[in-house]
């Protein structure tokens, strides 16, 4: 590996990045958390990253975390649910993930409650909302967020801590941030409506995470910018994710 773009390098740029981001926008540099996103990517460069440090695992697929849980068992890794989930793969999730932030819908809530339970488990979960208007995003309609957190309420083995969502795949700045501020507001409002508060709110990839912190991001999710570009488009890997991909 070409020591001039190394794991470690390409780690400590989006460090400075991120510090230089939240500098920009009159915060503190330890408001913003960095999960790095390691779908697609093995065994070798997950264990490269753990001996960086970084310790949280964000996945797309139920079916990866599975896979990859058992070999790197003694590595101490949280796996964090960052893609659509089928209810019917909940069981693998509410076992091994630490962290779901792509709870959309009812039926998913109930699904992963009904297998915590089943695991005496309780896990942090973000609410991903849909804040662009692309067809093949995922998301809760914003409107329903408020009726929707109290609905979470009643289920013990949910800890929900805030909202996620996915910015348009767009290279004009302007419609990303407007997904971005989007998620923002919507947080506050259903901060005062419900009371809760909601702390976290994960937004930014590696295309947009310095727009996402300008807006009050408190997570960015960086796959291509720590592991490389992946083989093929996440199209590839996960079809019923539709054509758009979330890849940079
Ligand atoms: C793949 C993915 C990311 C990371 O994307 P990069 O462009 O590789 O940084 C972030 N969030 C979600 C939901 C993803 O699926």
């Amino acid at each position: 590996m070409n020591i001039e773009d190394s794991m470690a390098q390409r780690l400590e740029t989006i460090r400075r990045r991120i510090g230089q981001a939240c500098e920009r926008a009159g915060r503190s540099a330890d408001e913003v958390t960095l999960l790095s996103v390691s779908k697609t990517f093995g065994e070798a460069a997950i264990r490269e990253a753990v001996a960086l440090g970084l310790t949280r695992f964000g996945e797309n697929k139920a079916q990866e975390i599975r896979q990859k849980s058992a070999p790197l068992a003694d590595c101490g890794i949280e796996w964090v649910m960052i893609g659509h989930l089928q209810t019917n793969k909940a069981k693998d999730v509410a076992r091994l993930a630490a962290e779901v932030q792509s709870v959309d819908r009812l039926e998913l809530a109930q699904a992963l409650d009904r297998r915590l339970q089943a695991e005496g488990r309780r896990i942090r979960v973000l609410v991903q909302l849909k804040t662009s208007t692309e067809p093949s995003k995922y998301g809760l309609a914003p409107e329903e967020l408020p009726d929707f957190l109290r609905t979470l309420q009643a289920y013990d083995t949910l800890d929900v801590q805030g909202l996620m969502t996915l910015a348009i795949n767009s290279t004009d700045e302007a419609s990303v941030r407007h997904c971005f501020r989007g998620l923002r507001e919507w947080c506050e409002r259903a901060r005062q409506e419900t009371g809760l508060a909601l702390p976290r709110l994960s937004m930014g990839m590696s295309g947009d995470f310095e727009t996402a912190i300008a807006e009050g991001s408190t997570e960015v999710r960086i796959g291509t910018a720590i592991f490389g570009s992946r083989p093929y488009g996440d199209a590839y890997y996960w079809p019923e994710n539709g054509p758009v991909s979330t890849s940079s």
